[in-house]
């Protein structure tokens, strides 16, 4: 048992007590002792535990918002919060386009700003400069303070924007782990944008792109609170990591996971989907409450269930290249399984990749 001194009960006469408090349950990332006994003391100071003046127990706590308000106001409790933007799909200059479509798009992107009191943290500030000038102005709307931005992955759909956003917060970092980093160098190489990213999205690619810096260690944080990337290896490219908050059980996914868009698998092989899946079980090892994918479809909830949700499509996509001979067969294969996913165009690429 745990005895707490670091507040004062008030009592109504002149008894001195001793409090206690025990079966700590963590609700929404609060400590909450949920059995709590309170012992007249003995002149010398130690509890008389024949006899306890009460002991109120707790069975059941639901948090809603005001009652979590409520905590955090008359116990200075304090947590972080997060919140996602998602990016539209938008239209893209390619002549490769998806059978029965006549215009090629590129998946909705997310971004998430997770917030301190103060301080706030950006993860994967998206692709165009239009995406980064809205993506700046919803994160100054937010009234915190942008100290750094993460990158989870090399692929320039989820960092491109960063140019952006330095140049609305000067005073932001940018990092990513070392695996990353080595990523971003070569997607922004002028070999990179010339032939594969300013033809797609001409004039859109913001000037002046600057890769984030190596993270120093194997976390950062937020206000105290430990923001922990993972290397999950090779999921929809190499060298993926996911964002791990302990302290609220977020993790933010990059594109470990998607989230009822179909799964860019152009860059895998049977082995490598096998990595990827073992990535997604990682994620679940962590037991998050909420899982941001780097392609959803806005609106829909950040719910666990799209780790399995993208384990299954991979596995059905495994199932299907098995037997399809062509792009198209597997494309319309894969798409009577999921008809209603967001942009089949990145299917057509994973089809295309995958049966030539
Ligand atoms: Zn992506």
């Amino acid at each position: 048992m745990q005895r707490r001194m670091d507040y004062a009960p008030v009592v109504t006469g002149n008894l001195r007590i001793a409090h206690y408090t025990d079966e700590h349950k963590t609700f929404d990332g609060i400590v909450i002792p949920t059995h709590r006994r309170v012992y007249r003391r003995n002149p010398d100071g130690t509890a008389d535990k024949s006899v306890a003046v009460t002991t109120p127990a707790i069975d059941t706590i639901r948090l809603n918002l005001s009652r979590k308000a409520n905590l955090m106001t008359t116990h200075q409790i304090r947590t972080l919060t997060w919140d996602t933007y998602v990016a539209p799909a938008l239209p893209i200059a390619s002549t490769d386009l998806p059978p029965g479509h006549n215009q090629a798009t590129w998946s909705p992107i997310s971004a998430t700003l997770i917030s301190g009191e103060r301080d706030a943290v950006l993860v994967d500030p998206l692709m165009t400069t239009e995406q980064g000038q809205t993506l700046a102005d919803w994160v100054a709307a937010s009234g915190k303070n942008l100290t750094t931005v993460y990158v989870t992955h090399g692929h320039g759909d989820h960092w491109f924007g960063l140019a952006v956003i330095r140049e609305r917060f000067p005073n932001v970092r940018a990092v990513a782990t070392r695996g990353v980093v080595e990523y971003m160098r070569r997607q922004a190489s002028p070999q990179s944008l010339a032939s594969f990213w300013n033809p797609l999205l001409p004039g859109q690619i913001p000037q002046g792109l600057a890769v984030a810096d190596p993270l120093d260690g194997s976390s950062f944080e937020l206000e105290g609170y430990e923001l922990v990337p993972v290397e999950v290896g090779h999921t929809d490219t190499d060298n993926t990591t996911v964002l791990h908050v302990p302290a609220i059980g977020l993790v933010v996914a990059g594109d470990v996971a998607y989230n009822d868009v179909h799964v860019y698998l152009a860059e895998s092989d049977r082995v490598k989907r096998q990595e990827w899946i073992r990535a997604l079980d990682t994620i679940e090892s962590l037991h998050p409450e909420a899982v941001v994918a780097g392609h959803k479809r806005a609106g829909r909830a950040d719910d666990p269930s799209i780790v399995e949700e993208t384990r299954q499509y991979i596995r059905d996509v495994d199932r299907i290249a098995e037997t399809a001979q062509t792009a198209r067969e597997m494309y319309d294969e894969v798409l009577a399984v999921y008809p209603d996913r967001v942009n089949p165009g990145a299917l057509w690429l994973s089809a295309k990749a995958l049966k030539g």
